[in-house]
């Protein structure tokens, strides 16, 4: 029995929420802690793993975002979960050729994982960055232009069952070495909190989602600053059973090998474009991923890069551009919300 397993045991049924923490950063066993995630030798590929493109691209929204705020100084770009690092170096440089200056920004990092911070050092070696563990340590008194490519997913999230009985928290336990799901009461405030549905359905909920886009969308609403969120999310949430395990690019059982996959829930944007509203920031979108790179240029950027490269490399450019924008990979599933202080014209990539 893994070292993880044998914790779930000890500490009784615990909640889909609290298993997602282990799983993906109990300090020495978990996913995030111990393992790298991406690209072919790993779990699952991300959009800044696919393509220069897509970093580039949000690091010129972000730098158009300073520019309609009046260019402030000290100002502050944050990325969440930086995973590789390779989203921001892409944007840096972009940036960077684009204005012909050195980029405007103090750089931080928002990162949990000792061991991708690492990774995020050496591939942002020369650039002046600093790390905060946790969004609660991010430095206040300055404008903050945050990017959250695929960070929200990976937050954990409770899971509700419909019962005859009515809601039940979904929870997890291991008796004799078996792990599996089992069922748990609620208060009945928490039950009338969630949606009508039909018995046998799920409700995902995510007070740890919530919880930090309110501090974020406080802090933007009070110091300035803007926020892109983009992730992946699904019909009909939040009575949706999302949460999903990824191991080797397949999807693997959630609960068969907690550490040595990932896992992550599709992001209810509704509901954080609520709570941001609800802290004074104005909402734009979600607008699917592939509509939001086409308005940004992607295609004028691919065909630019496919003149410098060879030829061999030319259509590799093209499966890149599909790959982030067509329905049938990341263009739909994925989507794209921006938040910006109230009364902010539409940013770019919103207007059409
Ligand atoms: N944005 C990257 C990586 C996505 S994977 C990309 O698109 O490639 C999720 C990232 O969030 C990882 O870097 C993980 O270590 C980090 N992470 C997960 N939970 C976190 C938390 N609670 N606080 C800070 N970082 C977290």
């Amino acid at each position: 029995m893994t070292a993880l397993l044998q914790r779930i045991g000890e500490a009784g049924p615990i909640t889909v929420e609290r298993y997602m923490e282990l799983a993906l950063l109990d300090p020495d066993h978990g996913y995030y802690t111990r393992k790298y995630p991406f690209g072919a030798a790993g779990d699952f590929v991300t959009a800044p793993e696919i393509s220069q493109m897509f970093g580039e691209l949000l690091g010129l929204w972000c730098y158009a975002a300073w520019q309609a705020a009046g260019s402030p100084h000290p100002a502050m770009l944050v990325e969440l979960g930086p995973g590789s690092g390779t989203l921001m170096a892409d944007a840096l440089r972009a940036i960077e050729s684009a204005t012909g200056a050195p980029q405007p920004f103090d750089i931080v990092l928002v990162e949990a994982s000792a061991r991708l911070a690492h990774r995020q050092r050496e591939v942002l070696s020369g650039r002046a960055v600093s790390w905060c563990s946790a969004v609660e340590e991010l430095p206040s008194r300055r404008p903050a232009f945050v990017i959250a490519n695929e960070f929200f997913d990976a937050l954990p999230v409770r899971q509700f069952v419909r019962t005859a009985a009515g809601w039940q928290e979904r929870l997890v336990m291991v008796e004799d070495d078996v792990i599996a799901f089992v069922l748990g009461m609620v208060t009945g405030s928490l039950a009338a909190s969630l949606p009508d549905a039909q018995t046998g359905r799920v409700c995902e909920t995510s007070p740890v989602r919530d919880g930090l886009m309110r501090d974020l969308a406080a802090k933007l609403a009070t110091e300035g600053g803007a926020m892109l969120v983009i992730d992946f999310t699904a019909p009909g949430m939040p009575v949706r059973d999302t949460l999903q395990a990824v191991r080797h690019h397949r999807h693997a059982d959630r609960l068969t090998a907690p550490g040595e996959a990932d896992l992550a829930a599709a992001v209810d944007f509704a509901a954080l474009g609520r709570i941001a509203r609800a802290e004074g920031l104005e909402a734009f979108g979600p607008v699917s991923q592939g509509a939001f790179l086409e308005e940004l240029g992607i295609a004028v950027r691919a065909e630019r890069l496919k003149r410098s490269a060879p030829p061999e490399t030319a259509h590799g450019i093209d499966l890149e551009l599909q790959r982030l924008t067509s329905p049938d990979a990341m263009g739909e599933d994925f989507r794209v919300m921006a938040l910006l202080p109230a009364g902010t014209v539409a940013p770019a990539g919103f207007d059409g």
